[in-house]
């Protein structure tokens, strides 16, 4: 089951990041899962410190400690290999855990992707390991792009990042130019007032190389991630060959270069109707999200709890889910906040198609839903980035996104 909620001004968003929770006692365990048949290096008893390395395999399947403290328990299932730790509230880093050995200006790309890859690394939106993404930008790259718009007003972590991490963010931008070999580097940012982003502006401005553009939608507008048609208007097509990075891969590949230590929390907005008190939270990965549910408190009992945004989430699994880096959002939802779905009601009105940024025709894949077998034709749904606009559009409230997820699983 999806979000498929309305956007509904009983849910408020907070618009700065209000808690670091990496760090105290804040979060009680965290459940780590490994990759099935990659090694495990730690056992119940065991002491660990953050960025303590507990499973590898390649580089990119590597997995860390996210917090300090005991390991409680290690299961093996037929899936993967779930490791426990229970938090000391000391939060203290792995010694081995050290900045690289050489200044930005003397690294070569290979250098960052090696950091990159080392780290685990990952991209939010599309969960693409960052060192491989590096390897596969081809030589000749004019620029890169970083998108800090976000899906829409409800997950509000990368318009954070611009506004309140924008000395992370331009440093993180300085590694990933070395490492694409671009000349410039432009930000996509969102909403927020000009006086919101002037920090960002004067470090890109000292940089150099470095412009803030500013896609601005109004609130009332449901904002898309970047487009190339976006990308091209913004930068008066001086954009050339462009590659489109997060802004939390930029904050962690920073990072791991000055720190060495690898990718471990995780910035999210918890929210919705329910919860007492919303915010935008870092956490440990592998917090399970009901303990997200005891730091914000309840108001009223919940009869949803949606793992992403309340239109283009979908539901939480079980007990044990936890946060992982493509959990952008929690949000609690009561009945009161109304569902989109009306299945069955489409009156081929064609909005669905017309506001599609990339070319994908909706309004026919959701005949699609309906059948079990791989479609003959799929109109477009591989390249549909389950931004949410089709759905939001639709004046019959069809959940329209997870009807072309069910597609997508049988292509
Ligand atoms: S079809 Fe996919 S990409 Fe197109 S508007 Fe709908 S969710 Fe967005
Ligand atoms: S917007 Fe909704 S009603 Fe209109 S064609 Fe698309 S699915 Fe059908």
């Amino acid at each position: 089951m999806y979000g498929s909620s309305y956007f509904d001004d009983r849910i408020s968003v907070p618009e700065s990041l209000t808690m670091d929770l990496t760090k105290g006692e804040a979060i009680g365990t965290v459940l780590i899962s490994a990759e099935c048949g990659r090694a495990v290096l730690v056992k119940a008893g065991d002491p660990v410190f953050i960025g303590q390395k507990l499973s590898e395999g390649d580089n990119e399947e590597a997995v860390f400690a996210s917090l300090s403290g005991t390991v409680t328990s290690v299961t093996v299932s037929d899936k993967a290999t779930y490791i426990e730790i229970k938090n000391d509230g000391v939060g203290k880093t792995d010694p081995e855990c050290a900045p690289f050995g050489k200044k930005l200006k003397d690294s070569t790309p290979e250098d960052i992707i090696g950091i990159a890859g080392r780290a685990g690394i990952r991209e939010c939106m599309t969960g693409e390991y960052l060192h491989r993404k590096l390897r596969g930008i081809s030589s000749g790259t004019d620029s890169i792009v970083i998108d800090c718009i976000g899906k829409n007003p409800f997950l509000p972590i990368p318009g954070i990042i611009a506004r309140e991490r924008s000395a992370s963010l331009i440093n993180g931008i300085k590694i990933l130019i070395v490492a694409t070999g671009a000349r410039k580097a432009y930000i996509i940012a969102g909403d927020g007032s000009d006086r919101m982003l002037d920090h960002l502006k004067e470090l890109a401005g000292r940089a150099g190389f470095v412009r803030v553009l500013e896609q601005k939608n109004g609130m009332t507008e449901y904002p898309h991630a970047v487009t190339d048609k976006m990308i091209r208007k913004l930068t008066s097509d001086s954009a050339g060959r462009y590659a489109v990075f997060g802004p939390e891969a930029c904050l962690d590949i920073y990072k791991a270069f000055s720190s060495g230590i690898p990718c471990v929390s995780k910035s999210l907005t918890v929210g919705g109707d329910c919860v007492k008190r919303a915010s935008n939270i870092t956490v440990p990965l592998g917090t399970r999200i009901k303990e997200l549910l005891k730091i914000s408190g309840l108001n009223k009992k919940p009869s949803r709890i949606i793992v992403g945004d309340p239109l283009t989430g979908r539901s939480m699994t079980g007990p044990d889910e936890t946060v992982t880096i493509a959990t952008e959002a929690v949000y609690i939802l009561s009945d009161e906040v109304s569902f989109a779905s009306t299945p069955g009601a489409c009156i081929r009105c064609g909005k669905c198609a017309d506001i599609c940024a990339n070319g994908v025709i909706p309004v026919y894949i959701v005949r699609q839903a309906a059948h079990d077998r791989p479609p003959l034709i799929t109109y477009g749904a591989e390249n549909c980035t389950e931004c949410g606009m089709c759905s939001y559009v639709c004046p019959c409230g069809i959940d329209i996104v997870g009807k072309i997820r069910r597609v997508k699983e049988r292509l």
